[in-house]
């Protein structure tokens, strides 16, 4: 595929489902290769497009020239290639926009409005930060001939001393010292070299040394499995399944410290990065360098100066969120899912990918190890399991035998205020204890939303079909959607009676209670709001962690992945509020979000305890949690999903139409659903059309919006019938139809 061709074919970022073909001329044709983006003509504009490889035959006699390679090594490996292929057909989206998506948003800087048509390589652009060095210049310069002048030879001292030193640091110490270098330089004294320099995320960060614990007997035999495959470097896919606390992360860095034994490289993919430094900060600790990390908060410049770091080679292991899937990382031993079970693993627009399933898929290709870890596995990765298609590894236990804690369901049925007395209680002998307590509600905000008393309309957002919630310390109510904002009204908008009461509630009420209840505590919230400025959420664990806060009010930013030991209560308000999703996964959420917090309890040398309240205790996915059940839950969940046909027992994929008007939506969605129709009719395949149906949040962003949902038993029929729906759909431009495989987000 490298080898010098006469005709290419290209990939362009554009919603088209075709590649094209391109004339090389001689003088680019030793630089037109494979994993490299040129520059090519299309209609009437220049576009950046994606060089695949030399082009088989071609029919088309008045092929176009491409204008220019953009590249200078190679962008993506042949590996690689295949691997956003198989994304391109499994997704059902155009191989370019893959292909776009897998590189850094950093590299297509660089790919913007070039006005002579002439981009900068992958060495150069924008977003690279290039620095002078200096170096002492050849030995047999040491007679000088002319005097360079003190300040100069000072400076050629530090030079020497040094070894080579960037220009930057030179004049930290000497000022301007830019006629110095000239001269030391022309005397062939010193000599100048431009480097790349990587911007550094871990800078200011300290790191202690951590060693390797002694692993305890389940920990071991998980392990065990997983070197064993390593070494036989065979694609092994297993399923660790521990609670919280019973060393998973253990595994993790033992099982790569072993690929890394053997010359191979580790992916590990986590729902946030952002959301776990203690993750991050125990991977550097084992490690040292050699780690790169992807994650949503780094710049466009040092997420592409990361992703350099692993095409070159520099990175062994690399941390990141979902996107991290797509890292340029070679030789692959061993790839880990963390918390597998999280719905942010799904992207939710453009390339619809899920990073979990994606990581078997590369692992395949890799002849990798893949690692799927979490307390709280997806009900199908326990059905896959279940039928020997993941290998299952058990840690039973919390390390150090810590109990799991005591849970008590409390039914809040009739029953006025916020708090519980087992929770009150609880909490007040926790302060008395000085120990620490966390509380759980999975809803921000002051009230729910705000209802009229007279009319009983609730506030609802003018672009969206959903409910306003009421900030009290804001005097707002907000649409969580949009962000629409107005002050909060004393006055129903729709009849004017002057009497709002406050439904439901959020954080910002519980904390209120709870400084009722406890006045002197100090009290933690912790949602989307209180953590939107830059380093706020670490800021609010610090204080936990140091003990300079008693209670942790919070949504379920507080249900994942920190330790602290002090905590020994937790309360969870509202138990059942996910329960009421119109999704099929309601059930299963709920079960691992409240099996989550409930694991936030006794993580230290006190037991821990743990108050469940819901309006109505008895669904199987609070009793399960509350009973530690993991077992018993995915029985029922997975008797639940055959007799309704969903996943596992069926695969899903959602049509989404949407737009400003709502007849044409209306119209697009029953022309989608009747073509679809007319295909599986042709086609004969057993596919189930559902809908067109207005979608549970109808309007978003003033958007009208519709989905038809398509079961199938056999991924296959499901797979050809939308190849020819996309191949014969013509859909109206005031429209968007997107195509969803395995969705993940039914609203
Ligand atoms: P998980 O990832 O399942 O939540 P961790 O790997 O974070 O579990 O382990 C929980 C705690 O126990 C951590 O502080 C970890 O350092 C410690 N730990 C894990 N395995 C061992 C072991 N074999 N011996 C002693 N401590 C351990
Ligand atoms: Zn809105």
């Amino acid at each position: 595929m490298t080898s010098p061709a006469a005709i290419i074919e290209v990939a362009i970022p554009l919603h088209l489902d075709r590649t094209f073909h391109y004339r090389v001329p001689e003088h680019l044709q030793h630089r037109a290769l494979s994993g490299r983006r040129a520059l090519v003509p299309f209609g009437n504009r220049k576009l950046t497009g994606y060089i695949l490889g030399e082009a088989a035959e071609t029919e088309i006699a008045n092929l176009k020239d491409i204008i220019d390679v953009l590249d200078s090594e190679p962008l993506w490996t042949a590996g690689e290639l295949e691997f956003f292929r198989w994304a391109a057909s499994y997704y059902q989206h155009p191989l370019g926009e893959v292909v776009q998506t897998a590189l850094p948003a950093g590299i297509n800087i660089q790919t913007r409005k070039g006005t002579s048509g002439v981009e900068a390589p992958l060495t150069g652009g924008k977003s690279v930060r290039r620095e002078t060095f200096y170096l002492p210049g050849p030995v047999e310069a040491v007679t000088i001939p002319r005097q360079p002048g003190a300040k100069a030879l000072e400076i050629l001292e530090v030079i020497r001393e040094a070894g080579d030193i960037s220009g930057g640091e030179l004049r930290k110490r000497f000022g301007t010292c830019t006629p110095q270098l000239k001269r030391l330089a022309e005397l062939g004294l010193a000599t100048a070299e431009e480097r790349e320099v990587y911007r550094d995320p871990f800078r200011n960060r300290e790191v202690t040394r951590d060693e390797p614990r002694l692993l305890h007997s389940h920990q071991k035999m998980a392990l065990e499995a997983i070197t064993s495959c390593l070494d036989l470097q065979q694609y092994s896919p297993f399923l660790l399944h521990g609670v919280t606390g019973s060393g998973k992360t253990e595994i993790y860095l033992q099982a790569i410290s072993h690929a890394l034994e053997l010359g191979k490289t580790a992916l590990v993919l986590v729902p946030e990065i952002a959301l776990t430094p203690q993750l991050t900060g125990r991977f550097q600790a084992r490690f040292g360098g050699g780690i790169a990390i992807l994650h949503s908060a780094l710049s466009d410049g040092e997420r592409y100066d990361e992703w350099r770091r692993i095409r070159r080679g520099l990175a062994k292991i690399v941390i990141g969120a979902r996107s991290a899937i797509f890292a340029p990382l070679e030789n692959i031993g061993i790839i880990v899912v963390d918390e597998e079970h999280e719905a942010s693993f799904k992207q939710s627009d453009g390339l619809r990918y899920n990073a979990r399933d994606l990581a078997l898929v590369r692992g395949r290709m890799e002849r990798a190890a893949v690692v799927l870890g979490s307390a709280t596995p997806l009900v199908t990765s326990i059905h896959a399991a279940a039928q020997g298609r993941l290998t299952i590894l058990e840690l039973p236990d919390r390390v150090a035998g810590r109990p799991m804690p005591r849970v008590d369901l409390v039914a809040m049925k009739g029953s006025k205020g916020v708090l519980s007395a087992q929770l009150s209680t609880g909490l007040v002998e926790t302060g008395e204890q000085g120990h620490q307590a966390i509380v759980f509600l999975n809803r921000r905000g002051f009230a729910t939303f705000l209802v009229c008393a007279e009319c009983a309309k609730p506030l609802i957002c003018p672009n969206c079909s959903v409910t306003l919630t009421y900030h009290r310390q804001r005097r707002q109510s907000l649409c969580h959607y949009c962000d629409y904002a107005v002050p909060a009204p004393g006055t129903c908008p729709a009849c004017g009676c002057p009497s709002l009461s406050e439904l439901g509630a959020g954080t910002e009420k519980l904390e209120h209670e709870l400084k009722e209840l406890l006045p002197t505590a100090r009290i933690l919230r912790m949602d989307s709001d209180t953590t939107s400025g830059k380093g706020s959420h670490e800021r609010l664990l610090s204080r936990m962690n140091d003990g300079s806060a008693d209670i942790l009010v919070g949504t379920q930013m507080i249900a994942k992945g920190h330790d602290f030991p002090e905590v020994t209560l937790v309360g969870v308000v509202n138990a059942e509020a996910s329960l009421g999703m119109p999704d099929f996964r309601a059930a299963e959420r709920t079960f691992q979000l409240l099996s989550q917090v409930i694991g936030r309890a006794g993580r230290g040398e006190t037991p821990g305890r743990v108050v469940v309240q819901a309006l109505d205790t008895e669904h199987y996915a609070i009793q399960s949690a509350a009973a530690h059940d993991g077992a018993g839950f995915y029985r029922q969940e997975l008797e639940f999903r055959r007799e309704a046909g969903y996943p596992p027992f069926t695969h899903l994929a959602a049509f989404a139409i949407s737009g400003l008007a709502e007849h044409t939506v209306t119209e697009q969605a029953d022309a989608a659903a009747r073509l679809l129709a007319h295909l599986k009719t042709e086609l004969k395949i057993r596919v189930e059309i559902l809908g067109p149906a207005p979608s549970p949040l109808y309007r978003l962003r003033n958007r009208f919006r519709r989905q038809i949902l398509l079961k199938a038993a056999s991924r296959s029929d499901l797979h050809r019938l939308l190849t020819s729906w996309r191949q014969r759909a013509a859909v109206a431009s005031t429209v968007r139809i997107s195509v969803d495989i395995d969705p993940v987000d039914m609203m």
